[in-house]
């Protein structure tokens, strides 16, 4: 979505795109990330990643996950957004951390949580969103990882935190 190019309490033309402050009135301008949830989702020493099917980082390899709903926390759209992707139902066992990225013309700020599947994948995975699926060894991860320079990190947060949600089952 475009940024706001006028301004909300005066209608007066703003002077450059949010962050701002109208010079009509000098009503505040904001421009604030977006909420959004992933899921890292581990089976003994393997992650299942999806591959993207749209931009950005088409075809790429990341953790399911996506936007945060009005009102929902962010570990309910890390198990929602697996599911609407992937088919699996999966349930979080651990919290790995945030990180914030650039998405598009917006910035995103991605709450990454550790998830179990409960069971068998229940339907197909959505090809609007995902091209393929696969489970990769936390020693062999694609290169081409995305967000890129972000998600081998925060896997490697989550490999490291394995033992301590191992004992939580
Ligand atoms: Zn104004």
């Amino acid at each position: 979505m475009p940024a706001a190019r006028f301004c909300t309490a005066c209608g007066a033309p703003l002077p450059s795109p949010p962050p701002v402050a109208c010079a009509a009135c000098g009503t505040s301008h904001w421009r604030n990330p977006k909420p959004c949830a992933n899921a890292i989702v581990l089976d003994g020493d393997t992650v299942l990643l999806t591959r993207r099917a749209h931009e950005p980082w088409a075809g790429m390899w990341c953790a399911p996950g996506g936007f945060c709903e009005h009102g929902e926390h962010p570990l309910e759209t890390a198990e929602r957004e697996v599911l609407e992707e992937t088919g699996l139902r999966v349930s979080v066992t651990g919290y790995v951390g945030v990180w914030v990225d650039g998405y598009e013309d917006d910035v995103i700020n991605v709450a990454y949580y550790t998830a179990a599947p409960l069971g068998p994948p229940e339907a197909d995975p959505d090809p609007a969103e995902v091209s393929e699926l696969d489970w990769f060894r936390l020693d062999e991860l694609p290169s081409e990882l995305a967000p890129p320079g972000t998600l081998a990190a925060v896997v490697a947060v989550a490999r490291d935190a394995g033992p301590v949600l191992d004992r939580r089952r």
